[in-house]
């Protein structure tokens, strides 16, 4: 069965797969502009089918990407109340090292509520939920035929792949682009902010700011406090309220983990084990972690995945009509926060590059070019950040006194000029 992108004759049919971030700032992008009949397809059942975190931190590139699209009051509504972030680099005993004020991605940033982005991004949006795109065809006449896993296709002008990090568009469309697993894994979950009395030091230390901690064998604890606005359409695993989110990543392959490690339970069991020997001796981070419910999970183990830097730009050849966005084209790891940022800065950019007066042909090499160079600088600055904080031995050590050592001079310097 094959359904068509588009009722209208003379409009542009973009068809967009993934209704992520990225995606949905595309639609945005183009609403607004009648030349355009578009559509995504996404492979959940509804928004709110999956709980897929808590907090974004979103830098100055990311904001003015999102008010290419967005209108400034609704900007206003979701960033009301949103400080900005500032980063503690602590060590295993949580001595404070340094001070960031404006990470992530080491701008000024700001944290916002990922759901209450999420569902302001779809408002309006045309999704069609449950499609799970497979591939795709070029046709003669220069269109796209995409085809989905329940049988049906559609087709399309314009097909995006801002299916994620796991893109069957990019697997199809560039096969040398490819994604690597850095084997390290991460655990994330919530708790109350009733524990943090049995924690003083992490209380403390969240009235300043979140919390990076930079453990023993490359083990490292993201701590953040959240505020959770109770939503009722939000997915109904999302607990509201005031909440301490954190998250463990540690230097060991996720296919060594068992199986089992799909269990809230044991996932807590693991990360209370492997705090032990990461952080050892100190008693606020153990009572952090053991005192987290299994149903507070967030994620269970999962692997980090990066794009490997390609030779060149690998879509200089392909179908000029298929194009990629976000993590699709480059994925990288969470650690600098640049991710979804940079996801919004190509959804902008190639909202504008559809719209440009003149050859679109000429207007998407330029957004692939640009979006391209971009997502690997992004890809390589993520990875820097991961093993900066992954670092064992010797290396940790370094790595400690130079913080520290940066850190002090941030703090002359801010206090020399009042910033
Ligand atoms: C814990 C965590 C914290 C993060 N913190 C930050 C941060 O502070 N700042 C930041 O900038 N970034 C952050 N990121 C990264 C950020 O979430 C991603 O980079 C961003 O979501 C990428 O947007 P995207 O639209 O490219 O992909 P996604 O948001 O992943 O969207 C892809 C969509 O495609 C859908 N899809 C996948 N396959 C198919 C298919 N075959 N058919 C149909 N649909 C499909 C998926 O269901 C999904 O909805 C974080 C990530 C994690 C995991």
């Amino acid at each position: 069965m094959s359904q068509e992108a588009s009722e209208t004759p003379n409009q542009l049919r973009v068809a967009i797969i993934g209704g992520g971030l990225g995606g949905l700032l595309l639609y945005q992008g183009l609403s607004k502009n009648s030349r355009f009949s578009v559509t995504i397809y996404e492979r959940d059942a509804s928004l709110s089918a999956r709980n897929q975190g808590y907090v974004l931190g979103i830098n100055p590139d990311g904001y003015q990407a999102l008010a290419s699209a967005i209108s400034q009051s609704d900007l206003d509504t979701l960033f009301k109340g949103s400080d900005t972030m500032t980063f503690l680099m602590v060590d295993h005993q949580l001595n404070v090292l340094m001070k960031i004020v404006g990470s992530p991605g080491y701008g000024r940033s700001v944290s916002v509520e990922r759901w209450a982005l999420r569902q302001m991004l779809a408002k309006g949006a045309p999704i069609e939920w449950g499609k799970k795109y497979d591939h795709y065809e070029e046709l003669p006449d220069g269109g796209i035929r995409a085809y989905f896993e329940d049988g049906t296709s559609i087709t399309a002008d314009i097909l995006v792949g801002a299916d994620g990090s796991r893109s069957k568009v990019r697997a199809q469309r560039c096969p040398n682009l490819v994604v690597e697993d850095v084997h390290i894994t991460s655990i994330a979950a919530t708790v109350g902010t009733d524990v943090l009395d049995k924690a003083p030091t992490i209380r403390t230390l969240l009235d300043q700011g979140c919390i990076r901690v930079l453990g023993k064998e490359g083990k490292t604890l993201l701590i953040l406090p959240y505020v959770a606005e109770p939503r009722p359409d939000a997915p109904s695993d999302v607990v509201t309220g005031k909440r301490v989110v954190w998250a463990l990543s540690f230097p060991t392959p996720t296919s060594e983990l068992s199986e089992t490690l799909s269990d809230p339970a044991k996932t807590i069991e693991y990360a209370v084990q492997c705090c032990q020997s990461g952080f050892p001796s100190n008693p606020d981070i153990a009572q952090l972690i053991s005192l987290t419910a299994p149903s507070d999970v967030i994620f269970t183990p999962r692997g980090l995945f990066s794009t490997v830097p390609p030779k060149g730009n690998p879509l200089e050849t392909g179908p000029l009509s298929v194009i990629l966005l976000g993590d699709a084209a480059h994925a990288m790891t969470t650690h600098r926060g640049m991710g979804a940022n940079t996801a919004f800065q190509d959804a902008s950019d190639l909202a504008a590059a559809l719209q440009a007066d003149g050859d679109i042909k000429e207007a998407i090499k330029q957004y692939n070019e640009k979006m391209m160079q971009r997502g690997i600088k992004a890809v390589k600055a993520s990875k820097q950040s991961t093993d900066m904080i992954h670092a064992q031995g010797t290396f940790s050590g370094v790595r400690n006194w130079m913080l520290w050592g940066i850190g002090g001079i941030m703090k002359v310097s801010q206090k020399l000029t009042g910033k």
